[in-house]
């Protein structure tokens, strides 16, 4: 330590020396470029710099991949020159849960369209992939393959509590034995040495969800180690959402790290309104002194696999053994009672229509019908009984993913007003036509500020960008982004608060958002006055607590 900072000291002293006899008035740095040269300059805009304050109308001067001045830069000269007038001007936003690359696909999302336009017409500069409990393994690999083909936005991720428990347990309903546990905490110390921003877990999806909350709280505490975060999806968001808030708390506060619930929401309506207690929950924890925080969505509907409506006994095993028990006569019939079960209380939201395949790669034509229609195209009775063997046999067939309107519009508000709440998507990157996803993908971002901030003034718009920019980027210890300052990268969004808005709705969600005029990722324009560029200036974001190895 000693010898090192002596070493700082001295380079210190070395650069006062240079610039000293450099002169004053000479302000030439070492290869050539005046000091004073911009290599782009935005004027008069409404700037937001990302912390929770309104905004100011300013210049923002950047050189290369910094913001190098913030004032009255009208007469500086520069590469090139923005007319930001009457439009806002915000650090890019920072999407803090995204499946831009997806665990088990090479090919598909960033890696597959590196342009990820659904993001950038959302004003959207940084991804945070590995939520849910599911990452690549290592993650060093794709974090090195994205250096070398870089998309158009930034990428750091999580490390998935799930994924590492299916390379070390297997997918075998049972606790992990001494061994296992050994070898699952160093796979947790390897990803954090790697970069990881943290521990993510999705504790309803198996086989992460056969781990007790002890072997979680262990897992955890390695990530605590490097200064990482625990983010959840939690094991149960309908009739146990209590608990599963109160497991989550207690999984950050025993393993002594920041805890995030995702994507927070109440499914069920049996449970609606059920956010004043889980915020309350939140609230008392932050007093005690645990850093609890929440990301959002802001749709009434979610998304995710078909195997969700799925009881946990039944996710047990290798896909025969799962195979051969939805075939079997007696566990049939115990498996559909559940499902129906999960149909009325939980995600179906107790009519079958409200649950629409998203995507069925093995048969594309199923996209976007609800269970409702498509017992109706096969001439079946609409009732729960059919449903749950229908999605038995979808299941069976390869399965789907599917999106369930099962939240209420009240439990949106509220989480979405809370300060601790951050928005991110919950999404990827798609191109138009794949599938008929949730229209978070394409809206998140853009839905917040045009309908919740302009349409229904439910929070103000300063208040909504710090919630996409400084707030999760402070969070995961970025410390140079998700703001507007002298010294941070200059990942810059600028769009129109007055017809910024999202298209994609849940019967054609491929549409681009509408609004943002300009996106910049570290000082390269990706979008120009709403046209795309070439540029790929996308960097791998690295966890700051690794950069010492
Ligand atoms: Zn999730």
């Amino acid at each position: 330590m000693h010898s090192s900072s002596l070493i700082t000291a001295c380079k210190l002293c070395l650069a006062v020396f240079l610039l000293a006899s450099a002169g004053c008035s000479d302000k030439t740095t070492a290869d050539g470029e005046s000091n004073d040269h911009l290599s782009l300059l935005i004027v008069g805009g409404t700037v937001y710099n990302g912390t929770n304050q309104p905004p100011v109308v300013t210049d923002i001067g950047v050189r290369r991949d910094s913001i190098v001045a913030i004032g009255d830069l009208a007469t500086r000269d520069a590469d090139v020159r923005v007319d930001a007038t009457g439009l806002a001007v915000s650090p890019g936003f920072i999407d803090i849960h995204s499946h831009a690359i997806r665990e088990n696909s090479e090919r598909s999302g960033l890696l597959l369209w590196p342009a990820a336009e659904n993001q950038i017409r959302q004003g959207v500069t940084t991804v945070i992939g590995g939520p849910d409990g599911g990452s690549p393994l290592p993650i060093s690999d794709t974090l090195v393959g994205l250096e070398k083909n870089p998309p158009t936005i930034n990428y750091g991720t999580f490390v998935g509590q799930g994924s590492i428990r299916a390379a070390v347990v297997g997918e075998d309903d049972r606790p992990a034995t001494a061994d296992e546990l050994q070898r699952m905490r160093e796979e947790v110390d390897l990803a954090m040495r790697q970069g990881a921003f943290g521990l993510s877990s999705g504790l309803v999806y198996a086989p992460g969800s056969f781990a007790p909350t002890e072997e979680v709280i262990e897992l955890a505490r390695v990530a605590a180690e490097y200064g990482g975060i625990y983010i959840s999806h939690m094991r149960q968001e309908s009739s146990d959402i209590i608990k599963s808030v109160a497991e989550t708390i207690r999984i950050g506060e025993e393993a002594g790290l920041p805890a995030q619930i995702t994507h927070h929401k109440v499914i069920g309506a049996g449970m609606w309104g059920k956010t004043v207690d889980t915020l309350a929950m939140v609230d008392a924890a932050v007093a005690r002194g645990v850093d609890v925080s929440i990301d959002q969505y802001p749709y009434t509907a979610s998304s995710t696999g078909l195997s969700v409506l799925f009881p946990q006994w039944a996710l047990d095993g290798d896909r025969q053994t799962r195979l051969r028990r939805m075939q079997d006569p007696v566990e049939h019939k115990r498996l559909s009672a559940a499902i129906q079960y999960n149909l009325v209380e939980d995600r179906g939201g107790n009519d079958p229509a409200r649950v629409v395949l998203a995507e069925c790669t093995w048969d594309p034509s199923l996209n976007g019908l609800n269970l409702t229609e498509l017992l109706q195209q096969e001439n079946r009775a609409v009732t729960i009984e059919e449903a749950a063997e229908l999605v038995i046999e979808l299941q069976i067939k390869g399965g789907c993913t599917a999106v369930y309107h099962a939240i209420s519009e009240e439990d949106v508000l509220r989480v979405m007003r809370h300060p601790r709440t951050m928005i991110a998507s919950d999404g990827g990157v798609y191109i138009p036509g794949v599938g008929v996803p949730h229209p978070r993908n394409y809206g998140s971002f853009a839905r917040v500020l045009g309908h919740y901030v302009r349409e229904v003034q439910h929070i103000p718009l300063y208040t909504a960008i710090y919630k996409m920019t400084r707030m999760p980027a402070d969070r995961i210890g970025l410390s140079d982004r998700g703001r507007i300052e002298v010294g941070a990268i200059a990942d810059i969004t600028i769009f129109d608060p007055a017809t910024i808005i999202d298209r994609a709705t849940f019967e054609n969600p491929h549409q681009y958002a509408e609004g943002v005029h300009y996106v910049w990722v570290a000082g390269e324009a990706v979008l120009q006055d709403g046209e795309m560029t070439e540029a790929r200036p996308g960097r791998v974001l690295r966890a700051p607590s690794t950069r010492k190895y």
